[in-house]
């Protein structure tokens, strides 16, 4: 088989539809893909941990990381910025190893434009009432939060279109075995010999 470049896979969707729930499900069955610690200003939620979760940064050092062209993508959401160091996503590809991206749908959408090649997948909630109870549930935001996230959520969900392929999660297993079997098909897309 001819060794080539790994293969970019995106997972993204609107917050609280449970994409880090679905990526670490993943990660526990999946070893072959190599997850891309994104960077944020946002304050380290209760259980979080530095270059597990996130690399946790100031603004200051994020704008600074902006301005040397240092990340793939960035994004504003809520108040904060989160964004995905190139350097790890450029090397492990190149190394023919497939990195694993889980952003938002801003961040999603510039990583199409310089990575047209990459595979998009769009973590769907079953509903906008279920995201909603998903959100509360979670009681890390204020209700002002809440409201801003679901406000961005309406606005995500009409992206949809934009991606490759849409995984509905209304259940964490099936949303990952789907995940895996867009893993699977593309590499025997690719397949040569
Ligand atoms: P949270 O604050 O709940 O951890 O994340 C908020 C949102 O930011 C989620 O939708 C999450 O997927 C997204 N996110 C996490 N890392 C990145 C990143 O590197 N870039 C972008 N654009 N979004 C990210």
């Amino acid at each position: 088989m001819i060794e080539e470049k790994g293969i970019l896979f995106v997972l993204s969707g609107p917050s609280g539809v449970g994409k880090g729930t679905v990526r670490k499900a993943l990660f526990k069955k999946d070893t072959d893909l190599q997850y891309s610690i994104s960077m944020t200003t946002r304050d380290k939620r209760a259980g979080e941990k530095e270059a597990v979760d996130y690399f946790y940064r100031t603004r200051e050092k994020f704008e600074q990381m902006i301005r040397d062209n240092q990340l793939l993508e960035y994004a504003e959401y809520v108040g904060n910025y989160y964004g995905t160091p190139r350097y790890y996503v450029e090397e492990t590809l190149a190394a023919g190893k497939d990195v694993f991206l889980e952003i938002e749908v801003q961040g999603a959408l510039q990583v199409k434009e310089n990575f047209p090649e990459g595979v998009f997948v769009f973590l769907s909630p079953p509903s906008l009432e279920e995201l909603k109870n998903r959100i509360v549930k979670r009681g890390t935001e204020s209700d002002d939060l809440v409201a801003n996230r679901l406000h961005a959520a309406k606005e995500e969900i009409e992206l949809m279109d934009a991606y490759d392929y849409v995984v509905v999660n209304d259940n964490v297993n099936k949303a990952v075995d789907k995940v895996q079997a867009i893993v699977k098909s593309e590499h025997c897309k690719r397949e040569r010999v």
